[in-house]
C-alpha cells in the first residue's frame, strides 16, 4: 500500500545549512530513540521523563506517541498486520525528517514487528536510529493496565492485542534494553540519558 511510489519527476534538494551547522548551534547531534515493548509496558512514562529530563538540560527533543499519531497523521489506520506496518512507515518518516532537522525524537509505539523496526533504522545514518527495548513479561503489563486494554482484550472486545491475540517480536540486538518490571522510570530515563552522552549525541 504506502510503500508504492506513484510520484516522479521529482528531485531531493539539499539546503545550503548543514547537519553540522545545525548541531553546532543545537549543542546536540539529531537521533531517535525508538521504544519499543508492549501495551503498558512503560514506554510513554519513560518516553516524557526523557523529554523532560533533555528539557532541564537544555536540549531539544520532541515525542511522537501512539494514539497522538492515531488522532492525526494516522487516523486512516487501525490495527490489521497490514496497517500496523503503515503506521510504522509513516511514523518512521517523520521520524527521520525531525532527526535530520536535529531533534532528539523520542518515539513511544509497540512496534511488534522487527521487519518494519529494521526499515525505520535503514532511514537513518549509521547510529542515528537507537532501538530500546522496553521489556516487560505480560503479567506485570496487565496488572499495570492504565487504560484497561488488557481486561477489554481478555474480554474478546479488543481483536489482534499484542501479547494477547497478536504477537511481539521482541528485538535481537537492540541497542539498550530496559527491564521496566525492575527499573524505575527514573533510573530507566537516566540510562537513556548515559547512553545519549556517551555517544555524543548531547554535545
Ligand atoms: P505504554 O506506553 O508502554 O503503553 P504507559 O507508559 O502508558 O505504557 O503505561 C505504563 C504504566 O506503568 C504507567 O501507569 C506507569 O506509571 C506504570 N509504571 C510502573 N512502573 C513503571 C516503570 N518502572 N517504568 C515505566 N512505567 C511504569
Amino acid at each position: 500500500m504506502g510503500t508504492e511510489v506513484r510520484a516522479t519527476n521529482i528531485t531531493w534538494h539539499g539546503g545550503e545549512v548543514t547537519s553540522e551547522m545545525r548541531q553546532d548551534r543545537m549543542r546536540q547531534r539529531g537521533a531517535t530513540v525508538w521504544l519499543t515493548g508492549l501495551s503498558a509496558s512503560g514506554k510513554s512514562t519513560i518516553a516524557r521523563d526523557l523529554e523532560r529530563k533533555l528539557h532541564e538540560g537544555g536540549r531539544i527533543s520532541y515525542v511522537l506517541d501512539g494514539d497522538n499519531i492515531r488522532h492525526g497523521l494516522n487516523k486512516d489506520l487501525g490495527f490489521s498486520p497490514k496497517d500496523r506496518e503503515e503506521n510504522i512507515r509513516r511514523i518512521g518518516e517523520v521520524a527521520a525528517l525531525f532527526t535530520d532537522a536535529n531533534l532528539i525524537v523520542i518515539t513511544a509505539f509497540i512496534s511488534p514487528y522487527r521487519q518494519d523496526r529494521d526499515n525505520v533504522r535503514k532511514l537513518m545514518k549509521e547510529g542515528q536510529f537507537i532501538e530500546v527495548h522496553v521489556d516487560c513479561d505480560v503479567d506485570t503489563c496487565e496488572k499495570r493496565d492504565p487504560k484497561g486494554l488488557y481486561q477489554k482484550a481478555k474480554a474478546g472486545q479488543i481483536p489482534e492485542f499484542t501479547g494477547i491475540s497478536a504477537p511481539y517480536e521482541a528485538p535481537l540486538k537492540p541497542e539498550i534494553v530496559i527491564p521496566s518490571a525492575r527499573m524505575s522510570v527514573d533510573e530507566a530515563a537516566g540510562l537513556l540519558m548515559t547512553y545519549l552522552r556517551k555517544n555524543r549525541f548531547l554535545l
